[in-house]
């Protein structure tokens, strides 16, 4: 099978490495292929990574400055056919449908705080909890690693599949699959797992 991550920015060459691992502990062959672009897209799976969102929706909005609707539309459209999306911290930014009380024509009905932890908790590591469907290896916690994360204040639709300290932190509708953390940035395979066994 093959993955596609969009490699406009942030950490490519981690999530690659993470689903090398994934898939070879699954024991399924995984090619990965880095996106420049959205046209031409014919892969199993697409990751979108962290990074900054607002330089992000740049390269991702037309010419005009409009809501990145071909790539929003890109998106609806690979998700609809069942493809699995999974968006990290920044990507999951941009599959919000509100962003800081702003609509965006977004994938996940969730309503997204960018920055959500503040200055005082730029970047910090924490034990967030499980739920079952994600508790591949037993284990009910993963360690995880936020970075001017932001924070799901509300989920409209959609399954919660961690969180920490009250709030979502993996949420999932359909094949849809949305982080405010780093996974690549740890050796725990499991979200990659989950995420590949969508395919
Ligand atoms: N704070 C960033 C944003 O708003 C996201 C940070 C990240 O992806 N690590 O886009």
């Amino acid at each position: 099978m093959k993955a596609g991550i969009f490699a406009l920015q942030g950490d490519v060459s981690e999530h690659k490495k993470m689903l090398h691992n994934a898939g070879k502990e699954l024991g399924k062959s995984i090619e990965v292929v880095e996106l420049r672009g959205f046209e031409n897209f014919n892969c199993d799976a697409l990751i979108i990574p962290g990074g900054e969102s607002t330089a992000m929706r740049k390269l991702t909005h037309d010419e005009n400055g409009n809501d990145g609707n071909k790539f929003l539309n890109f998106l609806k459209k690979i998700s609809g056919e069942g493809i699995p999306v999974m968006g990290t911290c920044a990507g999951l930014i941009l599959l919000a449908k509100n962003v800081d009380g702003k609509f965006h024509n977004g994938l996940l009905d969730i309503e997204v705080k960018r920055n959500g932890y503040g200055r005082q908790r730029e970047s910090f590591e924490a034990d967030i909890n499980l739920r079952p469907v994600l508790n591949l290896n037993g284990t009910t916690k993963f360690h995880a690693i936020f970075i001017r994360a932001p924070v799901i204040e509300k989920v409209n639709k959609g399954e919660i599949l961690a969180d920490f300290e009250g709030n979502a932190v993996v949420v999932k509708d359909k094949n849809v699959i949305g982080l405010t953390f780093h996974p690549e940035l740890t050796n725990d395979t499991k979200i990659y797992k989950y995420f590949l066994n969508l395919i």
